[in-house]
């Protein structure tokens, strides 16, 4: 399959985190999902740690989200037309994110951040963009610049495509330096439209916030008239009910969804402000607009999943995140191996450096290629690990004990080729 996908793929992928370059091999093509498994063109199953890169947060094939998505279908799969599954959908998101008071519906989250920071810019009537070495926001062309997940798997410095003056309002800080978006408002004053920012990254491995920066993030921007965006197309509707917002409390101006609200489907958001959402088209004067935006079916299949996530299921992710995480460490403890397991609530990723990390260079620091022997050693044991030492893992509520158990089994062997793997 991949022979076939190359000759009329780039690459044999559609999304370049999907391709096993950063690891070596072959990427396994999985024809069927349920629960915490997938199953390969080979007929082999793995324990998923990826869950599309974070949208199955209740396994694969959850009965209820697919008799949603059927009955939808049934009925029609594009209108063009408002719909009343979209308006539901954006209640609930509404209902769940205090500082989201109006929501736009797109298809993508690389979409939802590119429309926020025009949004950001049409409401400020400013040009530049402030982002943060690591942090990945889709491939929107001004956010590329020093960006993480694929970006940073394979070391590239820049794309070719985006032009000198689309990047050249971007300024790039690193991660959790407050005294450089200081500098930065001081060096551009009345200049700078917006702060973007992952809420918690998850793009350069897990990083969380330190203690007070988003809050000082907010605070500066609200010192300079200037808008402060928090992506949470990963962490949305996954660090807790909502998301990081739900975490640690900080209101932004915007935010960005995706992933989790979309339930498997392409659903994602963006959303904040009454008054900088009155600015967007046919309200206001900013453009913005989707063929497929509020699609019927996507917009089942995340209300469907949303709705399924209450308390109960927070606590249970949490849960098997957290003895994940024990068993990762531990496995790697015994070997010798110098790692560091980094926590987001339930979202972690393991760096084999025992420095701290706080930002992308540090990130970047860790060997990878202990990575890349552990990732193949847990492949042939059967769990399915994000291809990259860049990468957030991902649980579900579906991760049961027989799953855990799987995983653990796995471990000894693969932090023994950790232990043993040379650069
Ligand atoms: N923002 C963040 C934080 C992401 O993690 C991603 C994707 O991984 C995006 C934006 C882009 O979303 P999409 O891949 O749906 O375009």
């Amino acid at each position: 399959m991949f022979d076939r996908a190359s000759v009329v793929t780039p690459g044999g992928v559609n999304s370049p985190v999907r391709a096993f370059r950063a690891v070596g091999g072959t990427p396994r093509f999985m024809v069927s999902g349920t629960g915490p498994y997938l199953t390969d063109a080979d007929g082999r199953e793995y324990v998923d740690l990826v869950c599309s890169w974070g949208p199955m947060i209740l396994g694969h094939s959850h009965p209820e989200v697919i008799a949603a998505v059927q009955e939808a279908v049934s009925r029609g799969t594009s209108f063009g037309t408002p719909g009343e599954g979209e308006v539901a959908l954006a209640e609930e998101i509404v209902a769940r994110i205090e500082p989201v008071e109006q929501v736009r519906l797109v298809s993508s989250g690389t979409e939802a951040t590119m429309s926020a920071i025009r949004l950001a810019r049409g409401f400020t009537g400013r040009a530049k963009v402030v982002k943060f070495a690591g942090c990945y926001h889709g491939h929107v062309d001004a956010l590329l610049a020093a960006a993480g997940s694929g970006v940073a798997t394979f070391g590239l410095p820049d794309t070719p495509g985006v032009t000198g003056a689309t990047a050249g309002d971007t300024v790039v800080l690193p991660y959790n330096d407050l005294d450089a978006v200081r500098a930065a408002f001081a060096a551009h004053p009345g200049e700078i439209a917006c702060v973007i920012t992952e809420a918690s990254p998850g793009n350069m491995g897990v990083v969380p916030p330190a203690d007070g920066f988003n809050a000082g993030l907010k605070e500066l921007c609200a010192a300079n008239g200037a808008l402060y965006i928090s992506d949470e197309v990963m962490t949305g509707f996954r660090t807790s009910k909502a998301g990081w917002y739900g975490v640690d409390g900080v209101q932004p101006d915007l935010m960005t969804f995706g992933k989790v609200m979309g339930g498997g489907f392409p659903a994602a958001a963006f959303g904040g402000r009454r008054d900088v959402m009155a600015h967007l088209a046919p309200a206001g004067p900013v453009y913005q607009a989707g063929t497929l935006s509020g699609n019927p079916v996507a917009t089942a299949a995340g209300l469907a999943q949303l709705r399924l996530l209450d308390d109960a299921a927070y606590a249970r992710i949490d849960a098997v995140s957290a003895e994940l995480r024990s068993l990762v460490g531990g496995a790697l403890t015994k070997e010798g191996v110098a790692h560091t397991v980094s926590a987001a609530s339930n979202m972690f990723s393991v760096f084999f450096t025992d420095e701290p990390v706080r930002d992308y260079d540090d990130a970047k620091k860790q060997d990878v290629f202990r990575f890349t022997a552990f990732f193949h050693a847990m492949l042939e044991q059967g769990v399915y690990l994000p291809p990259s030492a860049f990468e957030s893992w991902f649980v579900s509520t579906a991760h049961d004990e027989r799953a855990v158990e799987r995983i653990a089994a796995a471990l000894p062997g693969a932090a023994r080729a950790a232990a043993e793997a040379t650069a």
